[in-house]
């Protein structure tokens, strides 16, 4: 049993917490929005009345909030009232630079610290099958693979501080691509006359086959857990793709690598929120691309 604590009980933080309890872990809990607090604590959270109450006998920190500036000054606040040998593990989706910064921040305080954004959305935070992207020293990577066991399927060790919101922001960027890339085809063929199965029937087995095609089909139909069987609900929502989607530009424009096919769906996943569909699936993004090719 480790005394863990959690900050950032949001739709995510709850369930991820409500798991490392579940295994026997005692979470002590801290969110600014006391409604989140609440539901936290009605999974078994322990609620503190701040983040500095809520370390007070942690032996590990899990922060998951949404994006670097809360990151930042969570760590600000925290990392000098924490003992030192304290593991933080921060597994919000934020941008490389600032997580590097977090890595910096643990370090002056003599604390062990990863950055451990996840893959696998609500749904995984529920079932305690996220893949948990790590990045960090060894040291400290042996301490954390043990306590992310219960909510996560799968754990990677990606390299020094970073190396996993790194990992994340790659992954999210093929993902965004093909994504559209996926819904341009399933948009000619209606074009062309060929049905959405067969084309489904070819493209799975075919070179087109990827995880936009044969896990999230964006029609309905081939796949049918997809989300476009209910509707577009998420899932995985397209203001969250662009978020990742804008943090692989920032991350890409700050390291001079060439991205422009990320620029684009950037770009599109940007317009796409703007038209009002932000708290769609990002498959949903087919629809948009009906619509641009001028149905
Ligand atoms: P959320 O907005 O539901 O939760 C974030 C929580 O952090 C909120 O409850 C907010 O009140 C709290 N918070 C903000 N600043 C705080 C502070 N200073 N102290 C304490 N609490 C504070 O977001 P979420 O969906 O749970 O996502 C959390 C992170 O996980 C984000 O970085 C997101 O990009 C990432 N993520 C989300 C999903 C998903 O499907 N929701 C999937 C993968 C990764």
């Amino acid at each position: 049993m480790t005394t863990t604590a959690f900050i950032g009980l949001g739709n995510m933080g709850i369930p991820m917490a409500a798991n490392l309890i579940k295994a026997g872990h005692e979470v002590h809990g801290f969110d600014l929005v006391a409604t989140n607090l609440e539901k936290a604590e009605a999974s078994g959270v322990k609620p503190a009345a701040s983040a500095a109450a809520a370390i007070e006998r942690a032996e590990v920190v899990i922060t998951m909030l949404p994006a670097g500036k809360h990151v930042l000054s969570v760590y600000e606040d925290i990392a000098p009232k924490a003992t030192r040998g304290t593991l933080f593990i921060d597994s919000s989706t934020i941008d490389v630079d600032s997580s590097r910064k977090a890595h910096d921040i643990a370090a002056e305080h003599g604390l062990l610290s990863i950055d451990a954004p996840v893959s696998g959305g609500v749904g995984g935070a529920e079932a305690g099958t996220l893949t948990f992207m790590a990045g960090g020293s060894e040291a400290a990577f042996v301490k954390a693979e043990p306590i992310l066991q219960p909510m996560a399927g799968r754990v990677v060790h990606c390299g020094d501080g970073g190396a996993g919101q790194a990992a994340k922001i790659c992954n999210n960027m093929i993902l965004g691509i093909s994504m559209i890339g996926v819904g341009e085809a399933f948009v000619l063929a209606e074009k062309l006359g060929l049905s959405h199965q067969a084309l489904f029937d070819v493209a799975s087995t075919s070179s087109g086959q990827c995880w936009s095609l044969t896990t999230y089909c964006p029609v309905p139909g081939p796949v049918p857990t997809s989300p476009a069987n209910r509707d577009y609900q998420p899932g995985f929502a397209a203001a969250l793709m662009l978020k990742d989607l804008r943090l692989a530009q920032e991350a890409a424009q700050n390291n001079g690598a060439a991205t422009p096919l990320g620029a684009e769906a950037a770009q599109l996943y940007a317009l796409f929120e703007t038209m009002g569909n932000g708290d769609k699936d990002f498959s949903a993004i087919i629809n948009f691309l009906r619509g641009a090719a001028g149905k």
